[in-house]
Order: structure tokens, then sequence, then C-alpha cells
């Protein structure tokens, strides 16, 4: 693990180059509109890892196509990075689920990803927001403090 002062900026404009292919084949695209300030002190590889999770589970509940917006925001003490997709949303009765090991309601998921994901955030002392509408889709918040 090494940490570094790192752009959000340029990891998420890595991950969208890795996945807009597998976007773009579902008719989904990805709007991103940069956060050139934001800077976090992180391990590179790790984050990245964190946005590719969240960005697939986007692009993988959106059948019918459409957007996933990526939205960052930033205050005096946090980062934050929203992905939110058009997606069916998630059921209530299954939120409290979301990255226990092997929780996956895929034909084929490993149900490792968010667990993965929460494991990565711990270790930066930043955590997952998930706001789930039925029926309007799923927003995924990651809040990174800004050290002092
Ligand atoms: P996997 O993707 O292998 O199923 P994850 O840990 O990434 O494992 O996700 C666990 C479960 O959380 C998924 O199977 C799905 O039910 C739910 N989920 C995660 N992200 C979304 C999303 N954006 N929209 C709808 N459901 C989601
Ligand atoms: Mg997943």
């Amino acid at each position: 693990e090494t940490k570094k002062l790192e752009s959000i900026d340029s990891m998420i404009r890595d991950v969208i180059v890795l996945l807009g292919p597998q976007a773009k084949m579902k008719g989904i695209f990805i709007e991103y509109g940069g956060s050139e300030k934001d800077k976090i002190y992180c391990d590179r590889s790790q984050i990245k890892q964190v946005l590719i999770n969240l960005i697939k589970n986007a692009i993988e509940a959106m059948e019918q196509g459409g957007s996933i917006r990526i939205v960052t925001s930033s205050s005096e003490s946090h980062v934050d990075v929203c992905i939110i997709d058009e997606g069916p949303g998630i059921p209530q009765e299954i939120i409290h689920k979301l990255g226990e090991p092997f929780f996956t309601t895929k034909q084929s998921g490993t149900g490792l990803g968010l667990m993965i994901t929460k494991q990565i955030l711990e270790r930066h002392q930043a955590f997952l927001e998930v706001k789930a509408n039925e029926q309007i889709g799923s927003t995924f918040r990651i809040i990174f403090p800004i050290p002092a």
C-alpha cells in the first residue's frame, strides 16, 4: 500500500477509459463533468478498484441503457464522489446485506465487490453511503475525509 496525494479527477478518467467500451455496448453513457482541483491522500490502484467495482455494478444494473452520472463535490472537510445510475434500485429489505461476503443477486456474481470496496474505504478512513430509490435507480456515494 502506497498512499500519495492523488487527483480524484484523473482516477475517475482512468476508470471511464477502462469501462467506457463495456458501457457503450449496453447503450449506457457515462456522464462526468470533471473535478479539476480535488485531491485525496490514497492508494491510487485501490481507489481505482473501488471506482471500478461501483461503476461496474451500475453498468450491470442497467439493462435498458441510459446514463450513469459521476458527480464530485468537496467541502473543507470532505471530498465526495457520487455514482448515480438509472437501474432498478435496490429493495429496502436487502440494503443491509450489501457488502456481506458472497451476497449477490446475480446469476454469476461473486458478491465480493462491495465487501472489497468497504474494506479499501475503511483503510482510507472513508465510507460508503447508499441511496436506492426503487424505480429511479441507485446512488452510491463515497465520502473521503480531507486530512487536516
Ligand atoms: P456482485 O456484483 O458480484 O453481485 P457486489 O458486492 O458488487 O457483488 O454487489 C452485491 C449486490 O448488490 C448485487 O448482486 C446487487 O444485488 C446489489 N447491487 C450493487 N450495486 C447495485 C446497483 N448499482 N444497482 C442495483 N443493485 C446493486
Ligand atoms: Mg459487483
